[in-house]
């Protein structure tokens, strides 16, 4: 349940509220908004049945949430968030773009990378150290050496980095070197991994899982959150349909559910979500026009030699194509690249 108080209720108004919830067993959580501050009740359903709140002074009106999730959820919290991260704005009027390589392989190939896609606008260098493969002949990654490059490439670029991690018992290491852990499809339900990341000081992008529902990524979101950390990005990024040409089915339809769902940023991955290079200009595209709030764009140098994800990557002279026609749409959309 929700309280939602008056634009008129006074401090005394809300220790009121929060006191008699607490004294049931029940605990509270604030959000604060420009217009109104409204309550979150959490704890046992029976007992929240039980709770008789609209009477009281102050209180506008009490809202029932039929889904399980809360705190990430646009009923709780009215206004978009906006999650800084090291400086950089997600969210609201602002257009992110994430770019850099499947994995990362050398240094020269993350140098090229990251100078490319600075030149052309994009404010996060991505690029995995820690690689979920199918099969595990394939490339693993090059774990904290590979964190390492990513940080200088993105230093020497004025990027920030996002990465993916994999195992909980990684935090410390990753958050030395990223300022954001990428859960990815793999583990969007490995909820140890979620709720260490709940204690965690640096943002999340929580990719949805390969067969995931929106609900379910949801909630996912909310193990973050309840943990405390409620820095969290959301990342479509293809859901598994019976279709074969592409790699995923990027479900854009998830940008406008969340919108209405969430208060949360939303991000696109047009690069996982068709597996194809030449669909993933007009998919940003698209996915701008949807309402998203940024997009991560797999890039190389040189693809035909990527380690992982080759046929997907754009070449930085694509990528600078995807650039100047992904920043005339934002402008449409009202949001700065
Ligand atoms: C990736 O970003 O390289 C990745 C493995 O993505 P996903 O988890 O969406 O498959
Ligand atoms: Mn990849």
């Amino acid at each position: 349940m929700i309280i939602v108080m008056k634009p008129t209720s006074t401090k005394e108004d809300l220790a009121r509220v929060t006191q008699k919830i607490e004294s049931v067993g029940l605990s509270t959580h604030l959000s604060v908004g420009k217009e109104r501050t409204i309550v979150g009740v959490i704890g046992d359903k029976k007992i929240i049945a039980n709770l008789e709140m609209n009477m009281m002074p102050g209180v506008e009106k009490t809202v029932r949430i039929t889904e399980k999730y809360k705190l990430v959820s646009r009923e709780f919290h009215p206004e978009d968030s906006v999650i800084d991260v090291a400086g950089v704005p997600i969210g609201g009027k602002n257009l992110v773009v994430m770019a850099g390589p499947c994995s990362v392989e050398s240094t020269e190939q993350l140098e090229e990378a990251a100078e490319a896609v600075a030149k052309c606008g994009a404010k996060f260098l991505r690029g995995g150290a820690f690689k979920p493969r199918t099969s595990p002949y394939d490339f693993q990654g090059l774990a904290e050496q590979g964190l390492k490059m990513l940080r200088t490439a993105a230093d020497h670029n004025g990027l920030k980095v996002v990465t993916e991690i994999v195992d909980k018992d990684d935090i410390d290491l990753i958050g030395t070197y990223a300022d954001i852990y990428q859960v990815g499809a793999r583990n969007m339900q490995n909820f140890q991994l979620l709720k260490a990341l709940g204690k965690a000081k640096k943002p999340v992008m929580l990719k949805r899982g390969l067969s995931a529902t929106i609900s379910e990524w949801l909630n996912a979101a909310e193990y973050i959150a309840a943990g405390g950390n409620e820095n969290i990005i959301l990342c479509e990024r293809g859901i598994r349909t019976y279709e074969t040409f592409t790699r995923n089915t990027l479900d854009l339809s998830a940008v406008a559910a969340v919108k209405e769902l969430s208060h949360l940023p939303i991000v696109v991955d047009p690069s996982h979500g068709t597996g194809r290079w030449e669909m993933v200009r007009p998919m940003a595209r698209a996915a701008v026009a949807a309402g998203c709030d940024g997009l991560i764009i797999e890039v190389h140098p040189h693809p035909e030699v990527a380690l992982s994800d080759g046929d997907q990557s754009l070449t930085p002279k694509n990528f600078k194509a995807l650039m100047e026609e992904v920043r005339q749409f934002g402008a449409l959309m009202g949001k700065t690249l």
